[in-house]
């Protein structure tokens, strides 16, 4: 069995898909690996260490895709300089692994159905304990969380920390993080090593208890409705509901110094939580890092992968933030890959077993047809 790793051609992707020790690990188990020169160039791994672990570095891009029995990606297959998608180049049978975002752009799943590519989605592994090693949705949003935090306090004219000094003492920064996911609980943690006071708000109420454990305090907002769909996601609210969250967090917007908003709604654009109003409420040099700019953003001036100024408050919009810490983002992916591709292996061969709930769960096309309900829904 041949597995590649192709070299991500996305502008500002730096992340690989497998790192040279993850390579090892899959050597061992007598698995082919073939690296796309300069694959890990952007994330510090050079070929030389990649060849050290056992890969083959291949220049030749065409062959490196044409004769994988897996390819493994970071991001979605994209044009190329050439003007071929980078799709076609796979032969009829082969198995992609990759972010594909098919909720939101499912276009990708008709063509790679068309190509007889047997596409596992990333985004698609189910949230399930056996796949925990698994999830790259939570390795990655977690550094995004991490980092959004960081951004916030280097654009904030102020400590986090409160500070007792000859020359006076400083109140500490006031955090208010809105979806407390895996990005937005690892963002809780940050803010509070940091030494900010921190507090959270989620429409899931069973958050409450792992916001609190941080340290932060949860806004509640009573809303009579069902707020939890499958798999433990948000639903999307009622525009009752919505109301009824703006009035009860437009205060804590107002009195927080940094608003980090991670809220997201699967295969959905990103609800609206802080609205134009509320940020014209809020302090001049207060700073809003809306994690959810890629998905629309949370908040109603946010402009992806731009800096906005509004009335003195600045709103960050970053863009792939996982990407900006690339060396841990692709050991967490590489880990996370090596794991699921250990399920689709039986004695170093390819075998592709759709009774594993796990590979059922992530597979979207197969032998010519999209096999996932939710991207056909998504298509229709
Ligand atoms: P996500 O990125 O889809 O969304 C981020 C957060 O935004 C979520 O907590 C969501 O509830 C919240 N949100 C959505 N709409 C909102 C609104 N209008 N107002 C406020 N908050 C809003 O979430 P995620 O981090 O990917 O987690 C999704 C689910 O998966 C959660 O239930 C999580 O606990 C679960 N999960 C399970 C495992 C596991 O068991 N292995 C691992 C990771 C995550």
């Amino acid at each position: 069995m041949r597995l590649a790793v192709a070299r991500e051609i996305e502008v500002g992707e730096r992340r690989v898909a497998l790192i040279p020790d993850t390579v090892a690990r899959l050597v061992k188990k007598g698995i082919e690996v073939w690296v796309e020169a300069g694959a890990g160039e952007s994330s510090f791994f050079t070929d030389t260490d990649y060849e050290t672990a056992g890969a083959k570095i291949v220049t030749d891009t065409d062959a490196l895709w044409h004769e994988a029995d897996v390819l493994l990606k970071v991001g979605i297959p994209k044009e190329r300089e050439d003007g071929r998608l980078e799709v076609d180049l796979l032969r009829e049978g082969a198995v992609l692994i990759s972010f594909l975002n098919p909720l939101g752009e499912p276009a990708i799943a008709q063509r790679l159905a068309q190509r007889q590519v047997t596409a596992l989605s990333m985004e698609m592994i189910p949230r399930t304990t056996r796949a925990q090693s698994m999830d790259a949705l939570s390795s990655q949003a977690s550094i995004a969380g991490y980092k959004a935090v960081l951004i916030a306090a280097a654009a904030l004219p102020k400590y986090f920390p409160m500070l007792t000094t000859a020359a006076g003492t400083i109140a500490p920064a006031k955090v208010f993080i809105m979806g407390a996911g895996v990005a937005g609980l690892q963002a809780i943690a940050t803010a509070r090593r940091l030494g900010a006071v921190v507090e959270a708000f989620d429409i899931r109420p069973a958050v409450k208890e792992e916001v609190q454990s941080l340290g932060a305090k949860f806004v509640e907002v009573q809303l009579n409705e069902d707020t939890v769909a499958d798999g433990g996601y948000a639903k999307e609210v009622s525009e009752a509901a919505k109301q009824r969250t703006q009035e009860v967090v437009a205060e804590h917007i107002k009195q927080s110094d940094v608003v980090i908003t991670t809220a997201q709604v699967p295969g959905k654009k990103a609800p609206i939580l802080v609205t134009e109003e509320m940020v014209a409420q809020m302090k001049p040099g207060s700073v809003v890092v809306d994690i959810a700019a890629e998905q629309g953003g949370n908040c109603a001036c946010t402009k992806p992968g731009k800096d906005v100024q509004y009335n003195g408050v600045t709103i960050i919009g970053p863009i792939n933030l996982p990407s900006s810490m690339p060396v841990h983002a692709s050991q967490l992916y590489a880990k996370n890959l090596f794991s699921l591709v250990q399920l689709l292996i039986k004695d170093s061969n390819l075998d592709v077993n759709f009774a594993d709930d796990i590979v059922s769960a992530a597979c979207i096309t197969h032998a010519g047809e999209i096999r996932n309900q939710r991207v056909k829904e998504a298509l229709a």
